[in-house]
């Protein structure tokens, strides 16, 4: 699809006008980090940042959701409601290419072949992603491809302080109808393509290789030593999808963010939990992300994000966990010695 190249006021005019129609999200600046919220429409969003406090599985999966409202009416049936899909057209813009690109893993739980979550999907087709190429990568972030194009519908990558407009799908195509802007020449690219930052792969195949060997390995006691627990990285991780679905007093069926580190995760009604120590929980949450969804959906479900490097209370880096992990002893190995 096309490049094109856009002065500062002409971005602006068009994210002005695209806020005529659609509720326009951008990052913006809070007490603890940035987060997504509606854009003034005033002047183009910051630059300044490196990833939202909170992940972009907010906007589609929300923390807390109500599935269905009902009321017990004595001797009748109970009364039931159901939200109303949400039809609002809206655009995030300046969501950064690695979180872009963790909605196409979690496209696989809410829109899969078994199952489709109809509020999930409502919001994803209504919605416009619309990235901005990070300058550098941040200490804590992994992402292969700093110019990812995955997830996103137009990917934007600022280059001598214009921007260099990437049309990556038809919906993308659609909001760009019209523009009039000049297409980008040969040495604009050349130039944008200088700033791509690559580096060493920190997940490849051999980490899913190696997962495959170490189940009941040592390896995990030991990791999991300092982790507490807390559940920081499951909710911060824009991939991470696991939720609980409760019924509060007022009638009503909420569906909420859950977290597999926690130890009632897994408890059941019995008293017996399948996971019943830190060591079960982290296996499973690394398994989950590097393994079993690999296994699924050909696809690691860790986007190199860094959220849960820079939040984990303990200093307990998913990156130096995978280093470990790569370096251990498989089974067999471990039988032998
Ligand atoms: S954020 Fe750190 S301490 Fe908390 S559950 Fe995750 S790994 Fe453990
Ligand atoms: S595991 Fe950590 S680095 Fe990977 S996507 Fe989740 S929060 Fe980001």
């Amino acid at each position: 699809m096309s490049k094109y190249i856009m002065f500062g006021e002409e971005l602006l005019q068009w994210l002005q006008n695209l806020a005529k129609e659609s509720k326009v999200l951008a990052p913006v600046k809070e007490e603890y980090g940035y987060t997504f919220a509606e854009w003034d429409k005033k002047s183009l969003p910051g630059d300044d940042y490196r990833n939202t406090l909170k992940p972009p599985k907010d906007l589609f999966f929300p923390q807390h959701e109500t599935l269905l409202k009902y009321e017990k009416i004595k001797g009748e049936n109970p009364l039931v409601e159901v939200p109303d899909i949400p039809e609002d057209k809206r655009v995030i813009f300046g969501i950064r290419p690695c979180d872009a690109s963790s909605l196409v893993l979690l496209d696989n739980i809410f829109m899969g072949e078994d199952y489709v979550d109809p509020y999930y999907e409502a919001r994803r087709s209504n919605t416009l992603i619309v990235s901005l190429v990070c300058r550098t990568r941040g200490k804590s972030c992994f992402c292969e491809d700093l110019f990812s194009t995955k997830g996103s519908d137009i990917l934007i990558i600022k280059v001598d302080g214009n921007y260099l407009v990437e049309i990556l799908t038809y919906r993308g195509e659609a909001a760009f109808k019209g523009i009039g802007s000049k297409e980008a020449d040969e040495k604009i690219v050349k130039k944008a393509d200088k700033l791509k930052r690559t580096q060493e792969e920190v997940l490849d195949k051999d980490i899913f290789e190696k997962l495959r060997t170490i189940y009941d390995n040592p390896i995990w006691k030991q990791l999991q030593e300092k982790c507490v627990n807390c559940g920081v990285c499951t909710f911060l991780c824009p991939t991470c999808h696991c939720f609980d679905i409760t019924d509060d007093k007022r009638g009503k069926k909420v569906r909420s963010w859950d977290s597999c580190m926690f130890a009632s995760f897994t408890k059941q009604a019995s008293g017996h939990n399948p996971r019943p120590t830190g060591t079960e929980r982290l296996r499973q949450r690394i398994m989950h992300k590097f393994y079993y969804f690999p296994e699924k959906y050909h696809d690691i479900a860790c986007v190199g994000c860094g959220r849960c490097v820079e939040k984990c209370p303990v200093n307990l880096d998913i990156r130096q966990v995978i280093e470990k992990i790569r370096g251990c002893l498989d089974e067999k190995s471990l039988s032998a010695i």
